[in-house]
């Protein structure tokens, strides 16, 4: 269950990135690019809303958080992470 949700951040960050740069080599907002202005926003407000879905999630059922690196979940402190990821040190 891990590698699917880090490789679910990974795409959908990856496909943020890739409309971003199609608005700046199109000139930029303003230019030519304002059409790709509403994926742009959609795309980041999907990569965001999956983040704090995911927060949310693990920290309302108690079993703590996934490591942003290896998606190894740990116990919380107070909305924190406990100390390094016991798995990769991150
Ligand atoms: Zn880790």
């Amino acid at each position: 269950m891990r590698r699917p949700r880090i490789l679910l951040f990974a795409i959908l960050f990856a496909a943020t990135c890739a409309v971003g740069a199609v608005v700046r080599r199109r000139g930029g907002p303003g230019a030519a690019a304002d059409g790709w202005l509403v994926p742009l926003g959609v795309c980041g407000a999907v990569w965001a809303a999956a983040v704090v879905v995911d927060v949310v999630w693990h920290a309302w059922k108690g079993d703590g958080q996934a490591c942003r690196s290896c998606g190894h979940v740990r116990p919380m402190k107070s909305f924190r992470p406990a100390g390094p990821c016991p798995r990769c040190g991150a």
